[in-house]
């Protein structure tokens, strides 16, 4: 799709366009305990029953229920077994044998009453206080993941707890896409990074700072390139040589349309580029492109707008998304809610889509009610920083108090 350079497109348009130019990557075979936040390339089937054996769920007395039908009643204890022991025993009427949680069920048992209701009587003899249910307290090998099963789909991402199960039945490695590796560098000749004293007309960068860290957290590992300078031969070697170490670009700056740097003369030099106007509010300068690396790679490059506020709402609809999808996630937005506007969200109609920072917490009736976290502006990153939401306000006059609005959360 080839986009006049000055008509503002539909943010939906944009996102479509990338979306679909960036590829799937490889996907690797890694070791399950390394596998958190990844996602699944392949169906995990079970090999092994979760628990392996019957067992017992509590601390207690391995009973016939049968026995304990007319408690209180006193039995004869037999036999004592631990987690990680077996008993050779086999259980018969009136007979009880102590059980540990965890511990394998001796034959002839059929359930366990809890040591909370028992009382020790002299002669290996104990008083059972309760009346148990056939089953009551044992936990059935395989109830937790039955082998044979299909545990979990290609395309789940792996949480903390899933690589518990993986452990749990011994799925030593897993199939799963690799992480994306993306450089990110920023450009301006106004920036100082090194914490020197600021010179005229400069400022402090800190999209490479905020950008970092918004990459990592999309579960992407990171080549920072730091400041590139006002130098076409340095930049373009830059962006060559990693090309063939990275999956995706990620640059700042200099993607304006009054621009006339460094960036824009490399890229459209280098790469397949294509220099956008979204119809948003921040964040309406944006570039796409593809560069061909010297391997045969085609690797993504998003052209993020400096200012800070910019910079930041771009990456969130642009590349985060995209860089989810390269890395397998089927869900790649943020989690999206129907909020209420605890204050109006002012707005004036310009035929673009705001994105308002906004902090978003539950009313005393259950919903959820935003107001903005501080001036919009699109260098006033420090109102951003005060903010969980983002709120999607439509083209028109803004949000009235107690008006619904669309939210996405950032934490
Ligand atoms: P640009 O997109 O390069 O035209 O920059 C737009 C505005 O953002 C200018 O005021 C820049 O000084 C500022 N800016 C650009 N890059 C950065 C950065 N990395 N950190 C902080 N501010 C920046
Ligand atoms: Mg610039």
């Amino acid at each position: 799709m080839k986009v006049p350079s000055d008509a503002m497109i539909p943010i939906a348009d944009a996102r479509r366009m990338v979306w679909s130019t960036c590829e799937r990557l490889n996907t690797i075979a890694l070791d399950h305990a390394q596998a958190v936040g990844r996602v699944l390339a392949r169906d995990v089937v079970a090999a092994e029953n979760v628990p392996p054996f019957d067992n017992s769920a509590v601390d207690g007395y391995g009973v016939r229920a049968a026995d304990v039908s007319a408690a209180p009643v006193d039995l004869a204890v037999i036999d004592t077994v631990a987690a990680g022991a077996a008993s050779s025993r086999t259980l018969q009427a009136g007979e009880a044998i102590r059980i540990m949680t965890g511990a394998p069920i001796p034959g002839g048992v059929d359930a366990v009453v809890m040591v909370e209701d028992s009382e020790r009587l002299e002669n290996n003899r104990v008083r059972l206080s309760k009346v148990a249910e056939v089953g009551a307290a044992i936990r059935h090998a395989g109830s937790d993941v039955r082998a044979g099963e299909v545990v979990f789909r290609a395309g789940t991402v792996l949480n903390a707890a899933a690589i518990g199960v993986l452990a749990s039945i011994n799925a030593r490695t897993v199939e799963v896409f690799a992480r994306a590796r993306v450089a990110l560098l920023s450009t301006g000749d106004e920036l100082v990074i090194d914490g020197s004293p600021l010179g005229p007309g400069q400022i402090r960068e800190s999209n490479l700072t905020m950008l970092d860290e918004l990459i990592r957290h999309t579960g992407c590992e990171l080549i920072n390139l730091g400041v590139v300078r006002d130098d076409e031969a340095e930049l373009e070697r830059v962006l060559r040589d990693v090309s063939t170490r990275c999956d995706a670009i990620v640059t700042s700056g200099g993607v304006s349309m009054g621009d006339f740097d460094v960036v824009k003369a490399v890229l459209s030099r280098i790469a397949e580029m294509q220099w956008m106007q979204l119809a948003i509010k921040p964040a309406k300068p944006f570039a796409f492109g593809q560069l061909r690396a010297a391997d045969g790679r085609t690797v993504p490059i998003f052209g993020l707008p400096g200012n800070p506020v910019s910079s930041m709402i771009s990456y969130e609809l642009m590349a985060r998304p995209a860089l989810k999808a390269m890395m397998g996630h089927e869900r790649t937005e943020r989690t999206r809610i129907a909020a209420v506007a605890a204050a109006p969200l002012r707005r004036k109609r310009d035929g673009k889509v705001h994105y308002m920072r906004v902090f978003a917490e539950f009313g005393e009736d259950g919903r959820l009610q935003v107001r903005e976290s501080g001036p919009q502006g699109s260098h006033q990153l420090a109102a951003t920083a005060m903010a969980n939401g983002i709120a999607v306000v439509p083209d028109g006059d803004g949000v009235p108090e107690g008006g619904a609005v669309e939210v996405f959360l950032l934490d």
